[in-house]
């Protein structure tokens, strides 16, 4: 029997909710395979954690995290504790300590699912945002704190090995694609350095990849066009700032951010990669058993996809297409069920098949 060693860190708020449900799907499938099974370990990296021991990661944390198969992530994030340090004390720490550059967002609406887009059914994109550097590489500065004449400043950070390794994971992503188009975004016009070089890298990258079909668009434009015409896009390749935006705003589009998943990928495999709903801790239904765990059953897919268990991983995307078309969807949809009853449906649902 095949085993994966999964090491579970759900984080805060709604985070414990939905990797707790995520956790009961990904054992109902290696359950129905039985070539399978999990070693799940859960890791009480928190916010909680930090308010008791002054940290999130312990001592000697990544290199015992190093060892796993893979990460499955809630959420990270407490009114207790300023948003920048929870970010870069656990997420980023794993994100960059595990040089998790690409970070992988599709964007679908789901079966039953109501966008408040016309057109939504459209959508079927991929958003690939650079994970490790840009305008989150953390230099900058303050001086004069607390004075009349303070400056902060926020400095962003592109190397061409960067963008080159992210604009290749982008166009061997389109090439598997049906469409194979890839459309880079960046805001060179007004920036004139970073992203004119990332524009430069892009170009030279396609050279090898002349079977992808290939445009641009700067960055304000491309959110109108997410809205406008929705069918004109495919995969979407831009910096760690500009894709987190319109991430964010691609899972609005296809119904709720409930419902999207993210991997954060080593492509070379030296490290561990990461998988997460893209949702925070939600503070407003943290607690309340409502959140909608379809993200994290959706991030348990492409968890499963990465260990290569390709079975497993299509009976999970249609077993979640069967639930959202059933109807039963929780708040942020439309629906009353609870997170619990939701997990329930899915199980029974994957046992039966
Ligand atoms: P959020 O994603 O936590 O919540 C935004 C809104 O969406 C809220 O109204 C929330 O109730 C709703 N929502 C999110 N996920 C949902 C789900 N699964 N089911 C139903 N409704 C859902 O974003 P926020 O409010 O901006 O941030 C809250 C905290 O989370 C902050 O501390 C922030 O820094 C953190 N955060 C962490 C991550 C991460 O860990 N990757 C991502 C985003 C925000
Ligand atoms: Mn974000």
């Amino acid at each position: 029997m095949r085993s994966h060693r999964v090491a579970v860190i759900p984080g805060d708020g709604i985070g414990l909710e939905v990797i707790e449900a995520g956790k009961k799907v990904l054992a109902a499938l290696a359950n129905k395979s039985g070539d399978f099974q999990f070693e799940f370990e859960d890791f009480d990296w928190s916010s909680q954690r930090y308010i008791e021991k002054g940290e999130y990661i312990p001592k000697g944390g990544l290199e015992k995290l190093s060892k796993f198969d893979a990460i499955y992530f809630g959420a990270v994030g407490s009114q207790d504790v300023p948003d920048h340090v929870s970010l870069w004390e656990l997420r980023l720490a794993i994100c960059q300590g595990f040089d998790q550059y690409a970070n992988v967002r599709p964007a679908r609406v789901l079966p039953g699912v109501n966008s408040r887009l016309k057109g939504a059914d459209e959508i079927d994109w991929v958003i690939v945002r650079e994970n490790s550097e840009g305008e989150y590489s953390g230099n900058g500065g303050r001086v004069h704190q607390g004075l009349p004449d303070e400056v902060g400043t926020e400095v962003s950070v592109f190397t061409r090995k960067g963008i080159e390794r992210i604009h290749r994971f982008a166009f061997e992503l389109a090439q598997s694609r049906p469409r194979k188009k890839l459309t880079l975004v960046t805001k060179s016009n007004a920036q004139r350095h970073g992203m004119v070089l990332w524009d430069e890298v892009f170009f030279e990258v396609a050279k090898d990849f002349p079977d992808v079909d290939i445009d641009r668009e700067l960055v304000d434009a491309v959110t109108t066009r997410m809205v406008l015409k929705p069918e004109t896009i495919d995969v979407i390749v831009a910096t760690n700032l500009h894709a987190d935006i319109l991430s964010d705003l691609a899972a609005a589009l296809s119904g709720s951010l409930g419902i999207a998943p993210t991997a954060n990928l080593n492509p070379e495999g030296d490290f561990p990669s990461m998988f997460e709903p893209i949702h925070g801790s939600a503070f407003d239904i943290a607690g309340k058993g409502i959140a909608n765990p379809v993200g994290s059953f959706w991030t348990a897919a492409m968890l499963l996809e990465h260990l290569g268990e390709n079975v497993a991983a299509e009976r999970l995307m249609a077993a979640i297409e069967r639930l959202t078309a059933s109807g039963l969807q929780t708040r942020d949809l439309g629906g009353t069920a609870t997170t619990e009853d939701v997990t329930q449906a899915i199980c029974s649902d994957i046992e039966a098949q």
